[in-house]
């Protein structure tokens, strides 16, 4: 991805692609002192920007550094280097840091930093998968508790426990993995939110050790719009044969339907397909000012 023409933006002004680099001691490779954000644009206008840009100010205050611009100039600055790319429809990548003036655990003297990249990015999974439905494999790692990592935050650290599933589960075939949390309860994909319906019912489990996502809130009131129950509780992985359908949401992959989890196999279309085109309708449909 560091070899292509256009602009980031990065602490304060738009640099040229190639060009933004960081140095090899930045704590934030070292310690995984870093966190970011995934959003997308559509017809020029970033879905939910306010809500991603607080999460991320959030974020790094849960990993106790302040983020030097306020939510104003996050947002400005995103929109900034969508138009400096010439974009409309786009996947937007804010990340900040701690920066390299201080090596060691300990890093109260560093710098910190803020870069918003963004490029084209189309379906999540492919077009290809996105028709069939997702195979997902249950991962072997698991989302640790809330005490013992700061869950709420989207931390760059957390992620390498995704990394390992999804590489996991690709060298079995699968699309993604459904991961447990440490009780053993069902938690979510490596990338995205999970949904089963169930008599007419959405379940989906409750955000108590992963990120509530953005995606899944819009669609939960999607749903509602539309008068489905949603249900927000425990759910074990031997409930997953009594579920009829499942998908799963975030700001990548949208709303993706999902047409089997290790042994078990869901019907793809129904109440997915219909919250998908009810998501997609909302993400494009809004004004420029909304
Ligand atoms: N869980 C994880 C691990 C994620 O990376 C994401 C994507 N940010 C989500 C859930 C969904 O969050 P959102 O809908 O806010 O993008």
């Amino acid at each position: 991805y560091d070899d292509r023409d256009g602009f980031i933006w990065f602490d304060g002004a738009l640099r040229p692609w190639r060009e933004a680099n960081v140095h090899i001691l930045t704590h934030a490779m070292h310690y995984a002192s870093a966190v970011f954000e995934g959003q997308r644009c559509y017809n020029g206008t970033v879905f939910a920007l306010e809500q991603h840009s607080q999460r991320l100010i959030e974020s790094a205050r849960l990993l106790g550094f302040e983020i030097p611009w306020s939510l104003e100039q996050i947002n400005a600055a995103t929109n900034e280097v969508i138009a400096a790319n010439g974009f409309t429809d786009c996947y937007v990548r804010p990340i900040a840091w701690r920066g390299s003036e201080q090596m060691g655990v300990a890093a109260q003297r560093t710098k910190p930093h803020l870069a918003i990249a963004c490029w084209h990015w189309g379906a999540y999974f492919g077009d290809e998968v996105l028709a069939k439905g997702l195979r997902l494999d249950i991962a072997s790692w698991r989302r640790p508790a809330p005490y013992t990592a700061p869950t709420r935050s989207k931390a760059a650290g957390l992620y390498m426990i995704c990394t390992l599933s999804k590489h996991a589960a690709a060298d079995k075939g699968y699309d993604d993995a459904l991961m447990l949390d440490w009780r053993g309860q069902v938690a979510e994909a490596t990338g995205a939110n999970l949904f089963f319906v169930k008599d007419g019912a959405l379940h989906t489990p409750t955000p108590d050790c992963f990120l509530d996502g953005i995606t899944r809130r819009t669609v939960i009131g999607l749903a509602k719009a539309r008068g489905i129950e949603v249900i927000e509780r425990a759910i074990w992985p031997e409930e997953m044969s009594s579920f009829e359908a499942a998908f799963l949401t975030g700001s990548a992959a949208e709303v993706t339907q999902i047409a089997e989890i290790g042994p078990w196999r869901f019907t793809v279309g129904g109440m997915g397909k219909q919250l998908a085109a009810d998501y997609a309708a909302l993400v494009r449909g809004q004004s420029r000012n909304s």
